[in-house]
């Protein structure tokens, strides 16, 4: 019972080392550098600062985070015309430029979200033979 206990001592759940955006091997070592929302650019670690994984597994590894980043912001999109159309907002003539006004400043808006979250979720769930790894999160491992 309490070799069991010391064992799971460092185990992080996997739901808050991706809210807090962790390496997913290790989940201590950041992946980027600076908040999401911030003054400074949020840029991403070549490699974690813990376990020493290599982020970009392979060149041009990130762009398959293009197509997750597209599929948030189309959701983001949909969310906004719905919540437009029920607070009467939503897509007629008189209010065009209006309506492509407000999914122009979702999409702006929800960018800085969308950059890190989609490479988060290429990391943790679609990337075959990525996973947590629960002795990398003891320290000096
Ligand atoms: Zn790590």
């Amino acid at each position: 019972m309490e070799a069991e206990k010391s064992s799971n001592q460092y185990h992080v759940s996997q739901w808050g080392a991706f809210v807090n955006s962790k390496c997913p091997r290790c989940r201590v070592g950041s992946v980027f550098t600076g908040a999401t929302y911030g003054f400074k650019v949020q840029k991403m670690n070549e490699v974690c600062p813990h376990c020493n994984l290599k982020f970009e597994r392979e060149p041009g590894y990130f762009y398959v985070a293009m197509f997750v980043s597209y599929a948030f912001n189309v959701a983001q999109m949909i969310t906004v015309s719905v919540a437009a159309s029920v607070l009467g907002l939503g897509l007629s003539f008189e209010n065009l430029w209006y309506f492509l006004g407000l999914l122009f400043g979702t999409t702006i808006l929800c960018a800085p979200f969308n950059y890190r979250y989609s490479r988060m979720v290429l990391l943790y769930w679609l990337s075959p033979g990525l996973h947590y790894e629960p002795e990398r999160s003891k320290p000096g491992a």
